[in-house]
């Protein structure tokens, strides 16, 4: 690194923007990563790229109100953050979660920035979301919901302004019931969300995406490596929609999966997961919506309100349930359970402590903007196949995912730096996307 690139300090600017806890975190991370590049390189300087890039586009907040089963009004907020357009359309998720703020959203708005540009496809970054909590609502009261939601949502987005899908508390059900409210206030059938259910416009395989995505990625970590997944005892925690998926390729892989989680607790494995077992899970948690404590099993054991970290031996972990879920101790945790291996399929699960933690022992780290890219860009091949009115098959989509997450890969490991013998992926992983923000930026001028 050069001098310059060493007494380059974006903090004030990041202080200047007053960002919220979470957002601080991101765009800390991120500006360790890029200031060298910024550094080296007076067009970004001049461009003030990496202020332009802290500032959303816009933020839409509004008010939700709808009438619960009991007949009473229920009001929530709504926000819709489109961060910046100058890759492609804003695209990203939308999280229906009591804890959701607009912090929370600002941080995912951000990263998903360095994602999608990572994933080499015309999408622009940014995020939404309410504070309605989906739990114990009936089908009916989630549906007047997300109707009210769209009726305000509907005047932002666009097949070529803002692409929203689905994230935490918003799966096929949700996208469905938002998009039929789109269609009949607009009378357009024109894709703009993604996530659909196969009947609306849907992508066959997007439900699998992040979840194989981040088990594509951590396997090429390892091949990189000189090892392999085979064989290898994995953890995971969530059983979402990401968790799910990434078990499922994890086993079909060899690998053998000996923990999940939801909010309540974790269950471990005594020898790793069956695909009988998996079967079931999936319908207990897609279609019954059920706990993991009312779950059980042969060499199934439940752990109430831990998280899975520290429950047993394994090679790799892959924290697929929420943000800042692998704390300082968690790492520890992990390194001492023989982790060697690290992918995050949710979104920022691991604290910059952690992460730290990771470094100084040499376990690799693949963060979430590279590892769980491959739900956003098949969204984008979602985006694709309604645009052109086609149907694709499954098999085209898996292909070209795999494509993706390689390509991600080899872009993480072609800008980032050794540190403790192992690669740093994190840095690779935000100078990727930065540079590609940055030219655009720098190419359309003020
Ligand atoms: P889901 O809502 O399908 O599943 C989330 C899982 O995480 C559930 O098992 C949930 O348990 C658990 N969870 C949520 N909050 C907490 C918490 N505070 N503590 C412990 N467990 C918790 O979401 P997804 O699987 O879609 O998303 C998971 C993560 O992956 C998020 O960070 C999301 O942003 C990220 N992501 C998702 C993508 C996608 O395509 N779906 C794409 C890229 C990233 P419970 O049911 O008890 O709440």
């Amino acid at each position: 690194m050069t001098t310059a690139a060493c007494s380059m300090n974006l903090n004030p600017l990041i202080d200047a923007v007053k960002p919220g806890p979470l957002y601080r975190s991101a765009i800390e991370e991120v500006a360790e990563s890029v200031a060298p590049v910024i550094a080296e390189n007076t067009s970004y300087q001049d461009a003030r790229v990496f202020e332009r890039l802290l500032i959303p586009d816009r933020v839409i907040r509004f008010r939700v109100e709808w009438v619960n089963d009991q007949g009473g009004v229920e009001v929530n907020f709504g926000w819709r953050i489109e961060h910046t357009n100058v890759l492609g359309p804003y695209k990203g998720g939308l999280r229906f979660h009591p804890s959701v703020t607009e912090d929370t959203l600002h941080f995912l708005a951000y990263e998903q920035c360095f994602k999608n540009a990572l994933t080499g496809q015309p999408i622009g970054g940014g995020k939404g979301g309410s504070n309605f909590n989906p739990k114990g609502k009936s089908d009916n009261e989630v549906m007047r919901f997300c109707q009210a939601f769209m009726r305000e949502l509907q005047r932002h987005i666009g097949p070529s302004v803002d692409v929203p899908a689905g994230d935490i508390g918003v799966g096929g059900r949700e996208i469905g019931y938002l998009y039929g409210q789109y269609m009949k206030i607009t009378k357009q059938r024109d894709g703009v969300l993604t996530g659909k259910p196969l009947g609306l416009g849907g992508l066959l395989g997007r439900s699998e995406a992040t979840g194989y995505g981040t088990v594509t990625f951590a396997e090429a970590m390892l091949k990189h490596a000189g090892d392999t997944i085979d064989g290898k005892r994995v953890m995971i925690s969530g059983s979402g929609n990401v968790a799910l998926y990434a078990a499922e390729l994890a086993m079909e892989k060899g690998g053998r999966v000996v923990t999940m989680s939801d909010s309540g607790g974790s269950v471990s494995f005594e020898k790793g997961m069956t695909s009988e077992q998996l079967r079931e899970l999936i319908d207990f948690k897609e279609v019954q919506r059920g706990r993991l404590k009312d779950w059980s099993g042969k060499g199934v054991s439940y752990h109430p309100e831990a998280r899975p970290w520290s429950l047993v031996d394994a090679d790799v972990a892959l924290p697929c349930a929420t943000q800042h879920e692998v704390e300082t101790d968690d790492a520890a945790a992990l390194v001492d359970r023989g982790v060697k291996v690290v992918a995050e399929g949710a979104n920022m699960p691991c604290t910059h402590s952690a992460r730290t933690v990771f470094h100084m022992k040499g376990v690799l780290f693949g963060p979430g903007k590279a590892a769980n890219a491959g739900g956003v860009a098949t969204s984008c091949f979602e985006m694709h196949q309604n645009a052109a009115h086609d149907s694709w098959t499954k098999d085209r989509t898996m292909d070209k995912l795999t494509d993706v997450m390689l390509e991600i890969h080899e872009q993480c490991i072609s800008n980032a730096p050794m540190v403790n013998g192992a690669v740093d992926y994190g840095v690779g992983a935000d100078r990727g996307g930065f540079v590609k923000l940055a030219d655009a930026i720098v190419a359309m001028g003020v």
